[in-house]
């Protein structure tokens, strides 16, 4: 059975182009694009007709670090896979790329199964999973070979959280020889993990106990300094570099030297580095914990260094990290000890909109807004011209954007499972009108349409992004 629908008027936007088209959707796929108002555009015929006159289409967003329950803290980031695609729905975003983890002792194999378990059934746009490597071993080390036949082809390691997720420098390297030969990309959390629990230690035992400690134990140095142990390792290991969540202007440097060098060395930064600041941090009432994520927050200085990094590409991706835990009972946690708060903020809903802000607050330009929260990422972790791109034969995840309307971000209105907004009271201007995955309409006009357990599991290829 056929099944056709045709987006008429509307300014079709990728990384590459703008142009005035009607798009033909046939089957769950692009079927072509022809010039508005030309008789190739009234040729295409269809069952359903969009109105996308004075609107935006691109393609959905592709979120590529999120974290549905995730366990941390002794407590689950708050949003399920059900719960936290269809806040991604909302919010533009037709693809996450979510972390299955590894718990130190057991195999990949069990954490990815975990994993697939967890999300199956229950998604509301498609998804993909990369590993977190815990443990490397001789046995792990082979399972990475056999992850990647299957499309679980990126690894992300800790330089953070020492006896958690910690790996140590000859475990990273052993992990990204392994890299080097299988096609595998590793992912970093940078972060100097062993000195900040030194520091985390010594501002505790002066009384130093509240959320804004959190940064500023965690120094922008100790991030610059993994981030450049992480390069030279991966140089060693002759392996390509996807460093997560940079926050400090001196880890973009790092980057830029490598870049620089002819590296294939890449950088992601995320919306809370972008739009908050150590200033929310110090938020009082212990409302400073709504934003205690690691890396943290940096003082409002650093933003610019990562807008530049936006626009000359030395950054390449702004994805959410999304791991969003409620303020009531689980930030709660860390009343009296700022270690003890659960790291993450919540924002797959928001990362569309805040980008377009962006775009009008002349950071970045329309092009680059689609590249750095589309394209690339689906680049990055192979999944284009499938995902991150309007064109014929790509999937049908279509969002129709509408550039004019105003909205104001908060939890009275988001649909993230958590209490709070980390944007509460944030003025934007565009909105998702509505959202197609694979063709089928998840949000029409502002209403849900979806269901759970239309997303489905994407296996991935290997890095299309290297040099
Ligand atoms: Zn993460």
């Amino acid at each position: 059975m056929s099944s056709r629908t045709v987006i008429r008027g509307g300014l079709v936007i990728t990384a590459s182009d703008e142009i005035h088209a009607d798009v033909l959707i046939e089957d769950g796929r692009i079927a072509a694009l022809a010039a508005s108002g030309t008789p190739a555009a009234g040729a295409l015929t269809a069952e359903r007709t969009l109105d996308a006159t004075g609107k935006y289409v691109i393609p959905g967003g592709v979120d590529a670090h999120t974290h549905m329950e995730l366990p941390f803290g002794g407590t689950f980031a708050s949003d399920t896979f059900e719960t936290g695609t269809r806040a991604a729905a909302w919010g533009g975003t037709t693809t996450i790329v979510d972390f299955a983890v590894q718990s130190v002792g057991r195999s990949l194999r069990e954490g990815l199964d975990a994993w697939h378990a967890k999300a199956e059934g229950t998604c509301a746009v498609d998804y993909g999973f990369h590993m977190i490597v815990s443990d490397v071993n001789p046995e792990t080390l082979k399972e990475m070979d056999l992850l990647i036949e299957e499309g679980v082809t990126s690894f992300k390691q800790f330089m953070a959280y020492p006896g958690v997720f910690y790996s140590d420098d000859g475990q990273i390297l052993r992990a990204m020889q392994r890299s080097a030969g299988n096609g595998g990309l590793i992912m970093m959390h940078a972060e100097n993990g062993i000195a900040i629990d030194v520091l985390v230690e010594q501002a505790l035992a002066r009384g130093e106990t509240g959320p804004r400690y959190h940064g500023e134990v965690r120094k922008a140095l100790l991030e610059a300094e993994a981030t450049h142990r992480a390069i030279r390792l991966a140089q060693v290991a002759g392996a390509p570099l996807y460093v997560v969540h940079v926050s400090a202007t001196e880890a973009v440097a790092e980057l830029i030297r490598a870049r620089d060098e002819g590296l294939n060395v890449f950088g992601e930064t995320c919306p809370q580095y972008l739009f908050l600041s150590t200033d929310n941090l110090a938020e009082p009432d212990f409302e400073g914990a709504k934003y205690v994520c690691s890396t943290p927050l940096r003082p409002r200085e650093h933003q610019a260094h990562l807008w530049k990094g936006l626009r000359t590409n030395d950054l390449q991706v702004v994805s959410t990290d999304h791991c969003p835990f409620c303020f009531t009972g689980q930030k709660e946690l860390g009343r009296g000890d700022f270690s003890k708060i659960p790291n993450g903020l919540p924002g797959v809903e928001n990362r569309m909109d805040l980008l377009h802000q962006a775009v009008l607050d002349g950071h970045i330009s329309r092009r680059r807004w689609i590249e750095i929260a589309c394209a690339t990422p689906a680049r990055m972790f192979g999944l284009y011209p499938k995902k991150g791109t309007i064109a014929p034969g790509a999937d049908a995840d279509v969002v129709i954007y509408d550039p004019h309307a105003e909205q104001v971000m908060s939890a009275g209105t988001h649909h993230m499972n958590v209490d709070y907004s980390a944007y509460e009271g944030k003025r934007v201007t565009g909105r998702v009108e509505t959202v197609l995955s694979r063709g089928e309409p998840v949000i029409t006009e502002r209403e849900y349409t979806g269901r759970a357990g239309h997303g489905a599991y994407l296996p991935r290829s290997t890095c299309q992004y290297l040099t």
